[in-house]
């Protein structure tokens, strides 16, 4: 028991300090991006692959900060009320121009007064993960629906996406970490999104056809706020 302590304390210590050297670094990272890429136009030959291959690896360096720490703080988290339809709210504002930009769709129906106890920060990282996934796996007339409800004492959150589905054998591996199919990817978007439900006492399934789409279904303990009287 003692130890496991330790090892959690450790563990908030790491992250606190991964969380602030992720916000340090994103800016001279995007730097060295533009004068990179301001190389890459005036080169020639040889150099044009070298550049290439740094640019490459400058967004893998990137893409790990987005899927670990896009919104963590540097501050011992807080866990907060939060409500599910202003959370989304945000959600979706970063979200949408990118599925706008690959000329798909995302579509949502979040009642308002749903409740859960979590960290603001932590619950957009998670849902921006999954509903990346959905975005990137998406093709012709692509379309995310994105629905809650309350189930007895649970808050149901859905992400529906029409994209290409996955194998049984892939849906088993998600959550490991460096599992992905993508070119650009790190796959730890959902290691880390598994992670952060669990601590906030949620779970998360996946159905998924491939060729048809996937849905990711989250479940978590709801809070009920009593009526002011
Ligand atoms: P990454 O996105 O960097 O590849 P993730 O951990 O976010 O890593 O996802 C791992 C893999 O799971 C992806 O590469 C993809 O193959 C698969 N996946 C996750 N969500 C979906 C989805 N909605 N539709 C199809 N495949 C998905
Ligand atoms: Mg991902």
């Amino acid at each position: 028991f003692n130890m496991e302590l330790q090892r959690s304390e450790k563990m908030e210590i790491i992250s606190e300090l991964a969380a602030s050297v992720a916000h340090e670094v994103r800016n001279p990272l995007q730097v060295t991006r533009g004068f990179l890429q301001l190389l890459l136009e005036k080169s020639i030959n040889k150099d044009r692959e070298y550049l290439t291959l740094a640019l490459k690896e400058l967004d893998r360096a990137s893409g790990i900060i987005t899927d670990f720490l896009t919104f963590a703080k540097p501050e011992i988290d807080q866990v907060q009320l939060l409500e599910l339809a202003d959370e989304f709210r945000h959600i979706e504002g970063i979200l949408i121009p990118l599925a706008n930009f690959q000329g798909s769709k995302i579509t949502s129906r979040i009642p308002k007064d749903l409740y859960i106890e979590g960290n603001s920060s932590k619950f957009k990282q998670a849902f921006i993960n999954i509903i990346k996934n959905s975005i990137e796996a998406l093709r012709e007339e692509g379309q995310v629906h994105i629905w809650a409800y309350t189930e007895q004492d649970e808050v149901v959150i859905h992400i529906q996406d029409n994209g290409e589905g996955m194998e049984p054998s892939e849906v088993a591996r998600l959550g490991e970490p460096y599992f992905s199919n993508k070119t650009k990817g790190t796959g730890l978007g959902l290691m880390v999104t598994f992670r952060i439900i669990e601590v906030m006492k949620g779970n998360m399934k996946f159905l998924s056809e491939k060729g048809v789409g996937t849905e990711v279904i989250v479940r978590f303990p709801a809070v009920i706020q009593e009526d002011p009287i």
